[in-house]
């Protein structure tokens, strides 16, 4: 189903939903929440209306999360410090000079596309790791989870606690009968950095496929056993399988692929390896890696996507930026704001569990793991509001 008929299923069904709880919709903008602790009710301020209306409780569905700055970059003109939406970089003045797409993830993977596809600029990118989601493979045979079966799963998640080393047994154990040798042999063979990572889609679809779904069921497994594991578990797990498994777990279309693969055959799209810095010049920007030491584009965008970590929480919007000045909620070292993981109630410095605030969607990805999409994002908007009912 295209996007554009997603979006009209989906205006239609919110439409008939509110019907249904005949609900009030205000169509304005919260600029802040008041607390009022006694009762453990709700005031919010909106921007140009008074609202005195006492609520019992609220859910903080305002994703909106701020972009990183990773180079400081932010004042510079030229500088596109979040990419979205995408149509929006068609009224700039595209040359023929060159551009550098910061990120090799999903929205890089968008923004190069369009570069290359509406533009004549030759492109430039990079990341830390330089690997690119893997591509979809949607033809494949249904799985038979005989070792991370459902039954184990509902065994764990029923635990008081989850260690790595469980995870690790389990996941070589059932990509051995996957048929994979081990999980660093499987690294090796059918993930690779740069252009290489994408053009292994053509050789290994089937191989591809597997991995897709045991990722995608390692971040289904997570959304419960994620809360389980202690710090330095979910750091080994991080360094060993993190990045992988985001890759596996978020590949890109098919179409994407085949414009940044014919990009890079005809030489307009260039991965630069090992940035150490990028500067604003009066020319533009100069970028230093490790095989040009200076090479000047026009544009830079950064495509490394929408965080609220306790690095950039000062670029947040106003709403949050009070709710953390009022100390009502703090931003997780995980990521997103710190809640209880099964009810998703907002965990305060100020006033500890606000059992009247619960937080969804990506306000919470990192405590809950990879909650950036759709079906998790319901799953667990869904548990945690079944909790209280
Ligand atoms: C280009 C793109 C493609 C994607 N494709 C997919 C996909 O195919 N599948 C998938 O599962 N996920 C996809 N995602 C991810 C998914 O869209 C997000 O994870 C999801 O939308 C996050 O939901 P959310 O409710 O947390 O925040 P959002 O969807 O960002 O919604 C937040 C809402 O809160 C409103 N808001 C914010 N602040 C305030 C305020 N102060 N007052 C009033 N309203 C406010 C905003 O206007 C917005 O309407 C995609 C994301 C992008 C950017």
């Amino acid at each position: 189903m295209g996007r554009p008929l997603y979006g009209q299923y989906m205006y239609e069904k919110g439409q008939s939903l509110l019907k249904t709880l005949h609900a009030k919709v205000i169509k304005n903008r919260v600029e802040d929440l008041i607390y009022l602790p006694k009762t453990q009710q709700w005031k919010i301020s909106l921007k140009i209306e008074k609202y005195e209306t006492i609520f019992d409780e609220l859910h903080l569905c305002c994703g909106d999360l701020p972009v990183m700055d990773p180079y400081s970059l932010e004042s510079s003109p030229h500088y596109i410090a979040a990419p979205y939406p995408i149509k929006e970089l068609g009224r700039m003045n595209w040359t023929s000079e060159p551009a550098a797409v910061v990120g090799t993830g999903l929205a890089a993977v968008d923004v190069i596309k369009w570069l290359v596809t509406q533009t004549k600029v030759s492109v430039n990118a990079f990341s830390r790791s330089n690997y690119f989601p893997t591509v979809r493979v949607l033809d494949g045979p249904d799985i038979n989870w005989s070792i991370m079966s459902d039954a184990i799963f509902e065994d764990l998640r029923q635990q008081e606690s989850f260690s790595f080393q469980t995870f690790n047994h389990l996941f070589e154990k059932q990509l051995q009968e996957l048929g994979f040798r081990d999980w660093n042999s499987t690294l090796n063979t059918y993930l690779a950095p740069d252009i290489k990572g994408i053009q292994l889609a053509k050789k290994y679809p089937s191989q591809l496929y597997l991995l897709q779904q045991l990722a995608s069921r390692v971040a289904d497994w997570f959304t419960d056993l994620w809360p389980l594991m202690t710090n330095s578990d979910r750091k080994n797990y991080q360094d060993m399988y993190g990045k992988a498994i985001i890759n596996l777990r978020n590949p890109m279309p098919e179409d994407s692929a085949k414009s940044i693969l014919e990009a890079a055959e005809q030489g307009r799209l260039n991965i630069l390896n090992q940035v150490s810095d990028i500067s604003a010049s009066e020319k533009g920007f100069v970028i230093c890696s490790q095989e040009k030491a200076k090479l000047v584009v026009n544009h830079v965008i950064n495509a490394i996507g929408y965080h609220l970590r306790p690095s950039n929480y000062d670029k947040a919007n106003s709403l949050l930026r009070s709710l953390l000045n009022q100390r009502l909620a703090q931003v997780d070292h995980q990521g997103g704001l710190t809640v209880l993981p099964q009810t998703a109630q907002v965990i305060s410095p100020r006033y500890g569990l606000l059992p009247t605030l619960r937080a969804h969607g990506t306000l919470i990805n990192g405590v809950i793991y990879q909650n950036n999409s759709i079906i998790k994002i319901q799953k667990i908007a869904e548990r945690a509001i079944g909790s209280h009912l």
